[in-house]
């Protein structure tokens, strides 16, 4: 048994976050078919909370709840992620006395699986996690026997590596100019985040972020991400550079009123443009809320963008109800702009549909001349890409400014716009 538990590959942590650490274990009775043969219908329909009675006496620290005729699910937090082993023992050796059922004495015989996930993990998640622990524990047909489920365990470390990370400072924003196509002029920036980790070098948002949202980390990254997007602008405007400065928002902070609040306070306090990009499938997820929250961030003066317009699933129904100002057709469809006979049609259309809502719509993923010539013939507004700059860090953003101000020469502005993409693609 101990052998069982103490495998590397068992354990399934999300990440810390504050203090505490929940494990959510599930107990079945493997036995429950005999004994019920044994003791009647009516007799072991109540065993359970017997069950149930014996496990509150040992673990008194537990939620404990009766879910079935034959299943118990135990909740428990903790400091360490650690101790679900002891707690799964604990509950297992519980039942190492037998039970006293009408006068005689009946042994149990236990299976049990359980996972454990940061303080404000995902529930639907753990309660799966456990399920599956549980279906692998009875899979492996002994009378008592536990699993818990792994993350790799490389993940795990990095979870809890990202949570430190965000106090130690090596996250960093890096921008990207967004370039207003008929004025010719940079009026906004994207912030996209890196993480400068000490032994792995530079890692980017898709290898960390999804962890950040699993772990429940995203709702500190973001209000971090917001608070130093303030502070660069204010490096940004001390160099004479007023822009406004877009952050992406994870789908499920949309939902998550103390973050709502939070970035509220802090976009409110700060003085600075601000713009929060957010992906129409995050507003699909749970409307009613997403769109109240977005109407509090523009009700402030926080400009929003809906990204990656093209690549989930799309509603007219939503987008029309949405307080959003810009509309980024996602990458996808640029970078094949030129050389695909559908993309054509679908940016032509998105265009003049964002055009028709009032929404200016932006082009990200702009590479070529060719895209950008195209999209300009289409009314594009916007242009975001590695033609006119890739993400830099602060420093060299400033720098590239600069440079862009001194390319504004008259006989700059007087050629057209691909002779001035031609100018920067060559900075
Ligand atoms: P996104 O919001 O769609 O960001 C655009 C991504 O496209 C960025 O990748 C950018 O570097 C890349 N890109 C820009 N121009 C071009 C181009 O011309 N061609 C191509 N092929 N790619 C281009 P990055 O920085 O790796 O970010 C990936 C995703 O990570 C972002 O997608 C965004 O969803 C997420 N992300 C980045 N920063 C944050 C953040 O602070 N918070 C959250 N929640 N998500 C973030
Ligand atoms: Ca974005
Ligand atoms: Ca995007």
């Amino acid at each position: 048994m101990d052998a069982l538990l103490d495998s590397s590959h068992l354990v399934r942590a999300v990440a810390r976050t504050r203090s505490a650490w929940r494990f959510h274990v599930l107990v079945e009775a493997a036995n429950f078919a005999d004994l019920r043969r044994y003791l009647g219908c009516a007799r072991a329909d109540v065993l359970v909370d017997d069950m149930a009675e014996r496990l509150r006496q040992t673990l008194p620290e537990a939620r404990v709840r009766a879910v079935g005729r034959n299943l118990i699910e135990l909740d428990v937090e903790d400091d360490s992620p650690d101790r679900l082993v002891a707690t799964m023992l604990a509950a297992c050796d519980a039942f190492k006395a037998p039970l006293d059922l009408d006068g005689e004495r009946h042994l149990v015989k236990i299976v049990i699986g359980g996972a454990v996930g940061a303080w404000n993990a995902d529930e639907v998640l753990l309660a799966e996690e456990a399920e599956q622990a549980l279906a692998s524990a009875r899979e492996q047909d002994r009378p008592v026997t536990q699993a818990i489920r792994a993350l790799p365990r490389d993940a795990m470390k990095l979870a809890e590596e990202l949570s430190v990370a965000i106090d130690r400072g090596e996250l960093v924003l890096f921008y990207q100019p967004k370039v207003h196509a008929r004025r010719q002029e940079i009026t906004s920036a994207e912030a996209l985040i890196r993480w400068q980790h000490p032994t792995r070098g530079l890692i980017l948002p898709g290898d960390f972020i999804p962890l950040a949202e699993q772990a429940g980390l995203i709702h500190r990254l973001t209000l971090w991400t917001i608070e130093q997007a303030i502070r660069d602008a204010e490096v940004m405007r001390s160099h004479g550079y007023d822009l406004r400065l877009f952050v992406n928002i994870s789908g499920q902070l949309l939902s998550d009123d103390a973050f709502v609040a939070g970035a509220c306070r802090m976009a409110g306090a700060s003085g600075v443009d601000l713009g929060f990009e957010v992906t129409e499938t995050s507003v699909i997820r749970d409307p009613e809320s997403a769109i109240a929250n977005l109407q509090r961030f523009a009700d402030i003066g926080i400009r929003v963008a809906i990204d990656d317009y093209g690549a989930g699933l799309s509603s007219l129904a939503y987008l029309k109800q949405l307080p959003a100002r810009e509309l980024k057709i996602d990458k996808l469809f640029v970078t094949q702009l030129t050389s695909s006979n559908r993309d054509p049609l679908i940016v032509r259309s998105t265009i003049d549909l964002a055009h028709a809502l009032d929404m200016e719509v932006v082009a990200e993923g702009v590479e070529t001349h060719a895209a950008l010539a195209l999209l300009t013939v289409m009314g594009c507004d916007m242009i975001q890409g590695f033609l006119i700059s890739r993400p830099v860090a602060l420093d060299a953003f400033i720098t590239f400014m600069r440079e862009d101000r001194h390319r504004r020469t008259p006989e700059v502005t007087r050629s057209s716009f691909n002779r001035l993409a031609a100018t920067w693609k060559r900075a």
